[in-house]
């Protein structure tokens, strides 16, 4: 097939160009009398073809919490979002955290899934298992310092020196929720003894400095043990202080933000109640700030959507404290983002970087987040001038709620393709269930 009448973003540029793809792989990047002839052939005219992005942050549920999620909703949410890779999150019924729960998500995954799926796990009962895991393929070991989910215990600084060593033996990363634990219980319960239940008690009781705490213990074991570590959601300015002290040192540590975290504040969760409650919370304008001037200097590694979605009932509550957090990011990351770009906060670099290159980079994506001559054909073609409102009742996501809900956007992903196959078109999915790839670890 070839894609021809293109702007393709390549090796750091956007250039005129056609895209010949076999085999599911980009076999030439040329102008049009120098691709090859081809059976099928696409006009795109003239809108821009960028790396399909790859989102190192997703929860796709299924399973028991599949009425929040499935993998079909979640990656047809993906697909329509120009996000042609997800690695999920082990936090799910029942929680991923052996190579039998992997394999079985696995092959639910594998049948339902319109886009490429990839996995973490949490960390195993016995650390023994560590190694059994990864080989089954988990990209990396999720970490919550704010609850516990899988076998380790937070607080236990030895066990977790002693999983962090057995994961570094395996080339992944650990990947950390940083939220202390301790602080974040004793502020909930102060905020429940004075009988609050408003949104704002659930940001005093998960203050900042619960995330820097959590993120400097945890660059103090990484420091033991040489493991590379990933930080989700950095949030706050402390927490990103905290982050940059260990990058400076030049530990292995990498970090994402969210769309969420850079274009909402304090004022937008009083406004859009629970729609907006997610964890790490909504912070301040001058953490937005100290956000968005860290990813200007090139300090942030990814942009990550931490597509968390939940049903409405467990969003329409009266108490802050029976509210499921989480937002769904698949479906308005890249529009958001380029809408950025438009207003001059953003170059395309900068976003092909965040949500591309550097998530292949620390997951060790091979032929993947880029568009080059022998890599994997995952593009997304935006139109980058196409004006319109973000509307969650068309979601694919069987979360059909937004904060962004009624946002108006610049920048319109229209076509996705995975592994060279088309799988949405002008907002449909048009792919068949299971043309997707489980992409395993490489380690
Ligand atoms: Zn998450």
């Amino acid at each position: 097939m070839v894609l021809h009448n293109a702007k393709i973003y390549t090796r750091g540029r956007v250039v005129e160009a056609g895209l010949a793809i076999d085999d599911g792989k980009i076999l030439k990047i040329a102008k049009k009398t120098n691709l090859p002839s081809a059976s099928a052939k696409m006009n795109l005219r003239g809108h821009i073809a960028l790396p399909g992005l790859i989102d190192p942050h997703v929860h796709l549920r299924n399973q028991e919490l599949a009425y929040k999620e499935d993998f079909f909703s979640g990656t047809a949410a993906a697909a329509a979002g120009g996000i042609t890779l997800t690695i999920d999150m082990p936090n799910n019924k029942p929680v991923t955290m052996d190579s039998i729960s992997l394999r079985e998500r696995t092959r639910l995954a594998e049948r339902r899934s319109v886009v490429n799926v990839a996995f973490y796990s949490a960390f195993p009962q016995k650390l023994e298992e560590v190694p059994s895991i990864v080989k089954e393929g988990a990209m990396g070991f999720k970490l919550y310092m704010s609850e516990k989910i899988g076998g380790v215990d937070v607080d236990d600084d030895k066990l977790l020196l002693q999983a962090f060593k057995k994961v570094e033996k395996m080339g992944v990363p650990v990947l950390v929720h940083a939220e202390d634990r301790k602080i974040i219980e004793t502020g909930r319960r102060e905020m429940e003894k004075t009988g609050r239940k408003d949104m704002e008690a659930h940001v005093k009781a998960r203050p900042p400095e619960a995330e820097a705490r959590a993120i400097r213990r945890i660059v103090q074991l990484a420091k033991k043990t040489g493991v590379r570590v990933h930080f989700c959601h950095v949030s706050s300015a402390v927490g990103l202080e905290a982050f940059l002290t260990a990058k400076k040192d030049g530990l292995p540590v990498t970090c994402e933000v969210t769309p969420h975290h850079l274009l909402l504040s304090l004022e937008h969760l009083k406004r859009y109640k629970t729609f907006a409650l997610t964890n790490p919370p909504l912070r301040t304008k001058n953490d937005v700030f100290a956000l968005w001037s860290a990813l200007k200097r090139g300090f942030i590694d990814a942009l990550a959507s931490d597509h968390a979605p939940h049903s409405i009932e467990e969003k329409k509550v009266e108490s802050v404290w029976d509210a499921q957090p989480g937002i769904a990011g698949l479906e308005t990351t890249l529009p958001l983002l380029l809408t950025q770009v438009h207003g001059g906060q953003l170059t395309i670099a900068d976003l092909v970087r965040l949500t591309s290159e550097k998530p292949a980079e620390i997951f060790n994506l091979r032929n993947r987040g880029c568009l080059k001559e022998g890599n994997w054909a995952d593009i997304v073609v935006v139109e980058i001038n196409r004006k319109y409102k973000i509307n969650a009742s068309n979601f694919c996501s069987k979360a059909k709620y937004s904060p962004f809900d009624g946002w108006s956007v610049r920048g319109k992903p229209v076509k996705t393709f995975v592994n060279g196959q088309l799988v949405m078109d002008e907002g449909e999915i048009v792919a068949k269930l299971g043309t997707s790839q489980i992409i395993r670890c490489k380690s």
